[in-house]
This record gives C-alpha cells, sequence and structure tokens, in this order.
C-alpha cells in the first residue's frame, strides 16, 4: 500500500473538525488497506508504532530531525531553522521547503514511491535503534524516507517521527471507523469497545475483526500482560447523595491518594502498569517482588493503588515523594530504603486462568481477601460496608486524617462487575471539599513514644504529642512525631526520656492511642504540620469541632527548638487549636 493514501486522508481529516466526517475518512481507508498491514494503519494513524503499553516510541529529537531535513533537502540548516521558527511546525516548514524544490519533487515522482510498509519499517528501526552511532543511524534513515517522499508525505513523516503527529483522533473514532467498515451489525460496536477496554491495542483490534469478523473479537479475553482500561468513578455532592444512589447500603473505600497501578503476575514474571497503561515494572522493583510475595495464587492481575510511607509512623505521604522515581533507572534501590511505597488493592480483575471482570463486587473483594496475604507492604484498601450515615462519615473523617482524598462508594449489587474504561456509579467518588492549612507552629508536649523500626530500631520511631486542656487540666493527644530529627538528636531521645518513664498512661494523659512506652508530660517541643484534620483517632478538642472527632496534625515536623522555657501547662491549647483550625479553612480547589 502506498503511504500516499495515508498521507492523503491525514490532509482530509486535518481539514475538518467534525468526528464524524473523520470517521468517514478513516473508514475509506481502512476499507481499502490489505488486511496484513491493518494494524500499521491503525497504529500510524494515531502517530504511533505499537500499543501505548508496549513502551516503544518515536520521539526523535528536533535537532536530529533538521539535520536529515537538511541532508534530504540540501537546505542550509539555517534556512530550515528559520522556517521552522515561521511555521511553528517543523512538519509544515518541510513541506513548504519540498514544494519549492521542484526538481526534488520530480526527483521523487520519477523514482520508487514511498509504500506504508517502508515508511513503518524504517519508524520501528528508528524508534528501536540504541547506542553508539545510533543517532547518524537515526539521521540516514530518515533521509531515506523524505527523499522518496513528495512535499505532503514528507510533513507528516516528519510529524511522526517527531511524536507529534496529532491528528486529533480518538481511540474511540478508530473503534467507530472499525467498525462501520467491517460491521455487520450497531452491536458490534459495543463489542469492539468491549474487546478494546480489556485489550487496548488498535492494531490488533483491527487485524482481528479484520481477519476473523466480529466473532474473533468476541473471542479476545483478558490476558496477563495486556494491560486492562481503568474503571473509573462518577462523582456526587455529598455522602447523602451517594447512599441514596446506591440504594441505601454500599461498600465505602478509602480513596488513596497515589499512583494507580495494575500488576499482572503470571508464569513469565509480574508487570505493573499505569492508570495510562504506561510500563512502570522497572520504577517499581519492589511493588514487583512486594506483589509477588502476597499472591498465593497462580496467576492474577490486580488494581490497586500505591502509595509512600512514612517507615516510622506509618503515615501515608503524598506521591510527590516517589514521584521522582519516574523515568529513573537507577538509582531506584536507594529511594526504595528511603521511602517506601505501600501497594493498597482494591480490585481483582483475573484470577488463575479465570476472567474476573464480570463477578460482582463483592465476589471479587473475597477473592483478594483469598488470595492475598496481607504484608507490610501489600494491604487491601480500608473498608467498611455500610447503610449508617454517621458511620459513613466516621470513616470519612477517618480516612482523611490518615492521608487519603475521602472516599470512594463501590456498588454491592449483583450488577457491580469491573466495568473496564467506564466511569459509571457502580463506583462513586467523594472527596473532601475544604483543608486546614497549618499556618503557626505549636509547641506540644511529649507523652508517649513508640518502638522504632528498619534504621530506627533500638531508638524511638516516633514520640506521641498532646496539646494542653486547661479546663479539664489534662493532655490531649494530637500527633505521631517522626520528622525533623537530626540523626543524633534520634538516637539520643531514649536516654533522654529515661527520667520520665513511666508504666502506665499518666492520668492527666487522655489517649486511644497505645504507646508502646509512657512518659510523665513534661517535656514541650516546637513543632510545625502540613494541616489539622478532624480525627476519630486523636483525642484533641474531642467532640468540640464535630462530634465524634478529635484534631489531628498532619505531617508534623519537629523544628529543632526543645521548649525548654515552656512547662507543659504552657504548651498550645486544645482551644488554641480549634482556633487554628477554625480559622484556617480553605475551600480545596479541584
Ligand atoms: P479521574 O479518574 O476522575 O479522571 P483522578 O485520576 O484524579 O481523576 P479520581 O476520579 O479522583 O481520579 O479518582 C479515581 C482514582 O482514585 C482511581 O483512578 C484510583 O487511582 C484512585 N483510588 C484510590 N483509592 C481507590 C479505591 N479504593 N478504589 C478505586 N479507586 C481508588
Amino acid at each position: 500500500m502506498l503511504y500516499r493514501e495515508i498521507a492523503e486522508t491525514y490532509k482530509k481529516i486535518e481539514g475538518t473538525t467534525k468526528r464524524l466526517e473523520m470517521t468517514d475518512y478513516l473508514v475509506e481507508l481502512l476499507k481499502k488497506t490489505p488486511v496484513d498491514i491493518i494494524d500499521k494503519v491503525a497504529y500510524l494513524t494515531q502517530g504511533k508504532l505499537y500499543a501505548d503499553y508496549v513502551g516503544i516510541e518515536l520521539g526523535l529529537a528536533e535537532k536530529l530531525t533538521i539535520k536529515a531535513v537538511t541532508q534530504a533537502t540540501g537546505i542550509a540548516e539555517k534556512r530550515v531553522n528559520e522556517m521552522l521558527r515561521k511555521f511553528g511546525d517543523l512538519g509544515a516548514a518541510v513541506e513548504e521547503a519540498l514544494k519549492n524544490k521542484k526538481q526534488m519533487r520530480l526527483f521523487s515522482f520519477e523514482s520508487e514511491e514511498l509504500t506504508v510498509e517502508k515508511v513503518y519499517e524504517n519508524f520501528e528501526k528508528i524508534a528501536k535503534s540504541e547506542g553508539s552511532g545510533s543517532q547518524e543511524k537515526k539521521i540516514k534513515l530518515l533521509v531515506e524516507l523524505l527523499n522518496l517522499a513528495t512535499p505532503l508525505e514528507a510533513k507528516y513523516i516528519v510529524r511522526t517521527v517527531e511524536g507529534k503527529l496529532r491528528l486529533g483522533i480518538a481511540d474511540m473514532t478508530i473503534l467507530d471507523a472499525l467498525s462501520i467498515a467491517f460491521g455487520e451489525s450497531k452491536e458490534m460496536r459495543k463489542i469492539v469497545e468491549r474487546a478494546y477496554n480489556i485489550h487496548p491495542d488498535l492494531g490488533f483490534i483491527a487485524k482481528k475483526l479484520a481477519k476473523e469478523g466480529i466473532e474473533g473479537v468476541k473471542n479476545i479475553k483478558i490476558q496477563i500482560g495486556i494491560p486492562i482500561r481503568a474503571m473509573l468513578a462518577e462523582r456526587l455532592p455529598s455522602l447523602e447523595e451517594i447512599l441514596e444512589k446506591m440504594g441505601g447500603k454500599a461498600a465505602f473505600e478509602y480513596k488513596y491518594d497515589g499512583m494507580r497501578i495494575q500488576a499482572h503476575v503470571g508464569k513469565n514474571g509480574t508487570k505493573l502498569y499505569s492508570r495510562r497503561l504506561e510500563n512502570l515494572t522497572s520504577q517499581f522493583p519492589d511493588v514487583v517482588s512486594a506483589i509477588n510475595e502476597a499472591f498465593q495464587g497462580e496467576d492474577g492481575i490486580f488494581d490497586g493503588e500505591a502509595v509512600p510511607v512514612d517507615v516510622n509512623t506509618g503515615e501515608l505521604l503524598p506521591f510527590q515523594m516517589v514521584s521522582h522515581r519516574r523515568g529513573r533507572k537507577y538509582g531506584i534501590e536507594k529511594m526504595i530504603e528511603e521511602i517506601p511505597v505501600v501497594l493498597f488493592l482494591f480490585d481483582i480483575l483475573y484470577l488463575n486462568g479465570e476472567d474476573m471482570t464480570t463477578k460482582p463486587y463483592e465476589e471479587r473483594r473475597k477473592a483478594l481477601e483469598k488470595w492475598i496475604k496481607r504484608t507490610p507492604r501489600v494491604q487491601l484498601a480500608h473498608r467498611i460496608v455500610s447503610e449508617d450515615m454517621n458511620e459513613i462519615k466516621k470513616f470519612f473523617n477517618k480516612a482523611i486524617e490518615d492521608g487519603c482524598e475521602g472516599l470512594v462508594a463501590k456498588n454491592i449489587g449483583e450488577e457491580s462487575i469491573y466495568r473496564a474504561g467506564a466511569r459509571e456509579f457502580l463506583w462513586i467518588k467523594y472527596k473532601r471539599d475544604y483543608k486546614v492549612e497549618m499556618a503557626d507552629t505549636t509547641d506540644l508536649v511529649v507523652v508517649g513514644a513508640f518502638s522504632g523500626k528498619g534504621r530506627r530500631k533500638g531508638t524511638y520511631g516516633a514520640l506521641l504529642m498532646a496539646a494542653y486542656n486547661p479546663e479539664k487540666d489534662r493532655f490531649e493527644t494530637v500527633c505521631k512525631l517522626g520528622s525533623g530529627f537530626t540523626d543524633e538528636q534520634l538516637a539520643a531521645l531514649p536516654k533522654m526520656f529515661e527520667e520520665y518513664k513511666i508504666e502506665k498512661k499518666h492520668p492527666r494523659v487522655w489517649s486511644e492511642l497505645e504507646a508502646d512506652y509512657w512518659f510523665v508530660p513534661k517535656i514541650v517541643m516546637e513543632v510545625v504540620g502540613a494541616e489539622i484534620t478532624l480525627s476519630p483517632t486523636h483525642t484533641c478538642a474531642r467532640d468540640i469541632v464535630e462530634k465524634g472527632s478529635g484534631l489531628a496534625i498532619r505531617f508534623p515536623r519537629f523544628t529543632g527548638r526543645w521548649r525548654d522555657d515552656k512547662s507543659p501547662e504552657e504548651a498550645t491549647t486544645t482551644g488554641e487549636l480549634v482556633e487554628m483550625y477554625r480559622n484556617q479553612i480553605k475551600k480545596v480547589k479541584e
């Protein structure tokens, strides 16, 4: 097939903004495409060579592309750069340059014409060549194409090779076109889409459809190693509306604020994919080994959220703390040790050879519970099944206190299958709509401590901190403090607190947490935090702002200042924290 046919279709597509017209042009193209290269045509139309998850991308640097253009056209690099500035796009600049070079055009028409196969082959070699000498090789491969190309073809070749084709065709439009081109009935579109949702590879689907018809597409099954499009959540403005929409009873899960990970565990190893189906395996070797250890079955596909944790306090951390792992190949081990991630699984899509997506939520959850051994690195999403609004609200507050964004409600009826690629009301998210940022420092009293783990073995992992309630004359807990210490300070903690150690919780301390060590409230430390949240765990100002809740400080950090000048009764009071909470409420921007 001639590449000209593709280039002409692109031109027509670029000339319209109407989806239906685009679809018609695509249908026309697909119908005249020979079956054995229909996958290639589908990929090229998306500006790609493979499905995204394969991870082989075109994206030749502009500098190299300009070199190739210079060599192919004989136009000086300076001039090419000028044209690039004028047109703002190298593809358009090249088209123009070639148009002006009559002899070039004549030459290309007289010689061999470019085929789709040739273009794809050279693109593939460009994408795959690595190492020394690869730059020259890539330029040569591109020059070869440009030498044979007409101005129009050159435009699209250059755009594609730079990874900037951007025809504005959504995958769904290509699915429409495929269904029309090979269509037998209207029903087909749904079947094609379902196949795409569980095997998001347009080239593969196109070929299957062209070769085997709709029966072939119907037979597409979930496969380990091929990512499935993620199911998404709808949203509603209140927990009350969510409960009603769910029919009065639902499962409510923590909405972890990390990175969505789909883990495929099989005989040929474990692979991880992102929400956008990129392969993440090499960035999270710790998650790979964690899921391998936790999963007790033969093969399986899991959906979950990876969240960094503070090893000392067990607090969930903002995802930014590990986002710099992305795209890194080296030094990952050190990052893993410093900030490990925990994988919170919330779904299972495949288990021991069986498609689980068609089973209701509760059955999938039970399978997770049965086949996943809970380890420090793999947990199941924290959840309740409830019809009681008070209980749900309390659970929501707890989720926020624990560092989550809110809750995801999940339908528990028979209809609650895993709808790959869909955003429907089977899942409804509810995020908090305000947040209380902490502007001031606080002076808190140490009332207890937790044993350290890992690098902090032998000393304390975190201190239990409290504010003072002058009316009740007692100390009410508000956070676990594990950050901001120097190594020396950490090592010195047990000795320093030795003289205050007591067997049981001090009578003036109100705590619902069980600390490993208890102290006489004496030492005051200056602490900053990121936010104040409502807290079902901590006792500070319990029932004052909201019934059943206290206040907690999120991400507390020691400023380094010991407030030896303050007695524990001069510490920040619970009333002051309530004031801070009320004065600093801010709407969360979406
Ligand atoms: P959107 O999905 O709306 O485009 P988003 O990526 O910010 O935006 P949200 O809609 O806010 O995601 O929420 C859905 C996301 O929440 C999921 O993609 C998943 O990453 C995350 N999540 C965390 N915990 C859960 C859970 N228990 N169940 C389902 N999803 C969860």
